[in-house]
């Protein structure tokens, strides 16, 4: 492998090699292990996130740090209404935050049900290094939060208040499923000596009931991490995530010997055998230890992005519906 690495370099070909059609598989795919270390994927089009992150990796040269860089991008930007500060309420206008992180030794952290701080993955990965435990939430969470040195705001904005104020009127408190309101933040990546981490980051779904927990805080649901194989995070509707264990089921699937986009596909396939998913969406993004990616949506419309360099790209996923 390393006599083949170093004739590709002699030839000056690098990641050119890729669009060579004369490659053979195993030289392809040793050209894509060379230009995939580092890695940084994200769900949606959080483009600014996944640059953050990778402009922290580069710096710092710990995924992790880029990792909660990358997730404290959209919580506090309140023009995103799905995750931190200006996320959307529940049905009663509290601001709930779900996240979870979890590194490559197989350390996680996890906050749920947490109102009243807009970084939820920052006070997950100090749940992850700085108690025995993985999972803290709601009033335990915040204080613990409290004594960690966060500080208490209003994540309710302006904008939120009316969002509320218009789905009363249409709704007869109901709390909704949509396909279309979703942009949770999952991100995961690989750095150059092929180690996993990751991190997702949401305030659920938009009008929940009181106390409604999804899938992006559960280890093996909204994320999971195997050092020795993968990563995967997940985006939708929580609850079709969390009856099938999502994220740690691509991660198997990996473990079984499919590329990141078939693990995705499959862990969709089991969801739409299962469930009624007529309306909902689920996405997944995976990476493998060889830096190889890829995502996989029930709904047309997912998209997730990538760095692999200093450019961020966008892709759209494949998906089941159109
Ligand atoms: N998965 C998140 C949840 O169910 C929502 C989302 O991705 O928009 O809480």
């Amino acid at each position: 492998m390393n006599k083949r690495r170093d004739f590709l370099k002699k030839l000056g070909l690098g990641s050119v090699a890729l669009g060579l059609t004369s490659c053979t598989d195993q030289l392809k795919q040793d050209v894509q292990e060379q230009s995939n270390h580092p890695c940084i994927v994200s769900t949606w089009n959080n483009q600014n996130a996944n640059q953050t992150a990778w402009n922290t990796l580069q710096k710092s040269k710990s995924l992790l740090n880029a990792i909660e860089a990358g997730i404290q991008i959209p919580e506090n930007d309140p023009n995103d209404t799905s995750v931190g500060y200006g996320g959307r309420p529940d049905r009663d206008g509290a601001v709930t935050l779900d996240a979870c992180i979890m590194d490559s030794e197989g350390n996680a952290g996890s906050v749920t049900f947490l109102n009243g701080f807009k970084n939820p993955i920052s006070i997950a990965r100090k749940v992850m290094e700085n108690t025995p435990h993985v999972m803290l939430s709601g009033k335990g969470a915040e204080l613990f939060a409290f004594e960690q040195g966060f500080r208490r705001m209003d994540l309710l904005t302006e904008e939120s208040k009316e969002a509320l104020k218009n789905w009363k009127k249409e709704s007869k408190y109901a709390p909704e499923i949509n396909a279309e309101r979703h942009d949770t933040i999952g991100m995961i990546g690989i750095d150059s000596d092929r180690n996993l981490a990751g991190g997702c980051s949401t305030s659920g779904l938009a009008f929940k009931m009181k106390g409604r927990v999804g899938d992006s805080p559960i280890i093996g649901a909204g994320l999971f991490v195997d050092n020795e194989i993968g990563a995967a995070t997940a985006t939708g509707l929580g609850e079709l995530v969390m009856k099938t264990v999502g994220s740690f089921l691509v991660v198997e699937l990996m473990r079984n010997g499919l590329s990141p986009e078939q693990a995705c596909k499959k862990a969709v396939e089991r969801i739409q055998s299962k469930y009624d998913i007529s309306s909902s969406q689920v996405g997944f993004i995976a990476i493998n230890k060889k830096g190889q990616y890829g995502g996989f949506a029930l709904q047309k419309g997912f998209q997730f992005v990538v760095n692999t360099s200093n450019q961020t790209q966008l892709f759209d996923a494949q998906s089941i519906l159109n």
